[in-house]
């Protein structure tokens, strides 16, 4: 609950989590206190008998967690809360299409609509528990806010975060242009991306590679301070040597992530034990491809990925920073990431394309189509600078865009700016 009103996806009133014990008994969030300072001792426990212990009373919304347990015996956790993107939804009476990342589509689950009851009634809680009983595991409630279930709290907060961020980058591409959604065939194809079986068991790790263990880990954690990075989507890495390289765990919150917990890759192979992110080769092949290249990250900054689901141009001659981080960003096709042949209007595939032949130290950050950012950099903190001007540049425009026209910098201004940055 800290962490969702952190996120500010929640007010200090609005929103309760629980948690349900094989006993049939529910651990769940108390009614009036303050959603920013909950410690451990005010969970309410409610027993079978409805029962509960604790120092305060139950959250009032406690009937339809119950209800859902009722409905669903594979539901071992519910989030609730009015986040705001799931909220406008809420208040169009409007589900969010989720296909539009292949992340939100699998892990959001079926979303279902439950119509108006008053908060805290038996009503509202039929009302829910009917759309959990027809197989939907989040339920967007109208003119209220958003309920979803998970076989434990972290797998109900990660579908939550999927869905609520989903519904942001829905909204903010809006502004931009008609939404591409992914088809079928284009959804397949994201499954079959896999790890290599290749391990290997490290030598005792050097000086260098301890400090960027250690740099790694800041730099993961403030992407996701400053809603650069989402909890288990994305990764990063770093460069140790040619052939080298330490990046993010698959699918483990990002938040908690510790030192030990990424993953060391050499020649191909990785630790004994870890199983590295599943962009892992992709990493390998631009540090092969570009040796000044010491980090790279795939991210998921909501502005800059709004641009990948609309076919929206992103000019990054808005101001002198933009332009000197980003300079040109290139479209990346879907299915680059997953390795994918591409295939011509004929229909015969060709050779696979690959990331580098879009992005390259001289334009050093690409949009993926439907999926989020690529940038590197020539250090950690190189490539996350180029990504908060990613983001920051991208949200501008966005902005601008409901002021007025925008208007980017013309090639005059361009010339002087590459001769005057040395940037030939
Ligand atoms: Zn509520």
């Amino acid at each position: 609950m800290e962490r969702i009103y952190r996120y500010r996806m929640t007010t200090t009133s609005g929103g309760n989590l629980s948690i349900r014990e094989p006993d049939g008994s529910t651990w769940i969030t108390p009614a009036r206190v303050d959603k920013g300072s909950l410690t451990r001792s005010d969970i309410v426990l409610v027993a079978p008998d409805n029962r509960s212990s604790g120092p305060h009373p139950p959250s009032s919304e406690f009937p339809f967690h119950q209800a859902i347990y009722r409905a669903r015996p594979d539901i071992q956790a519910i989030v609730h809360a009015h986040p705001v993107a799931l909220v406008a939804f809420s208040i169009c009476r409007k589900v969010p299409n989720t296909r539009i990342f292949h992340q939100a589509y699998f892990m959001g689950g079926k979303v279902g609509f439950a119509p108006y009851a008053l908060p805290g009634s038996e009503e509202l809680g039929k009302n829910i528990a009917a759309q959990f009983a027809s197989g939907c595991d989040s339920v967007v409630l109208e003119n209220h806010g958003v309920v979803v279930g998970g076989s434990s709290l972290s797998h109900a907060f990660q579908r939550f975060e999927a869905l609520e961020f989903a519904s942001k980058t829905l909204i903010k591409a809006q502004h931009l242009g008609a939404i591409r959604f992914l088809n079928e065939q284009e959804l397949g194809i994201a499954g079959e991306r896999r790890v290599s079986n290749n391990v290997m068991t490290p030598n005792v790790p050097s000086h260098l590679e301890l400090e960027c263990r250690k740099q790694l880990i800041d730099f993961i954690k403030r992407g996701c301070r400053q809603r650069l990075l989402i909890s288990t989507e994305g990764s990063y890495s770093a460069r140790i040597s040619d052939d080298s390289f330490l990046i993010t765990p698959s699918q483990q919150d990002r938040e908690h992530l510790r030192v030990d917990d990424l993953v060391l890759v050499e020649g191909g192979a990785h630790e004994q034990g870890k199983t590295p992110s599943r962009a892992s080769e992709l990493h390998r092949q631009l540090y092969a491809r570009y040796p000044e290249i010491h980090s790279i990250v795939f991210a998921h900054p909501v502005n800059a990925t709004a641009f990948s689901i609309t076919d929206s141009e992103f000019d990054a001659r808005t101001i002198p920073e933009s332009y000197l981080f980003l300079r040109e960003v290139p479209r990346i096709p879907y299915g680059t990431q997953y390795g994918v042949k591409s295939i011509d209007a004929s229909g015969v595939a060709s050779s696979p394309i690959t990331m580098g032949d879009f992005i390259s130290p001289k334009n050093p950050a690409g949009i993926v189509e439907n999926d989020g950012v690529v940038v590197m950099g020539t250090s950690i903190l190189d490539a996350f600078d180029r990504l908060e001007v990613f983001e920051s540049t991208a949200e501008a425009i966005i902005n601008a865009r409901s002021i007025g026209e925008v208007c980017s910098m013309p090639d005059v201004v361009i010339s002087e700016l590459r001769r005057a940055f040395r940037m030939d």
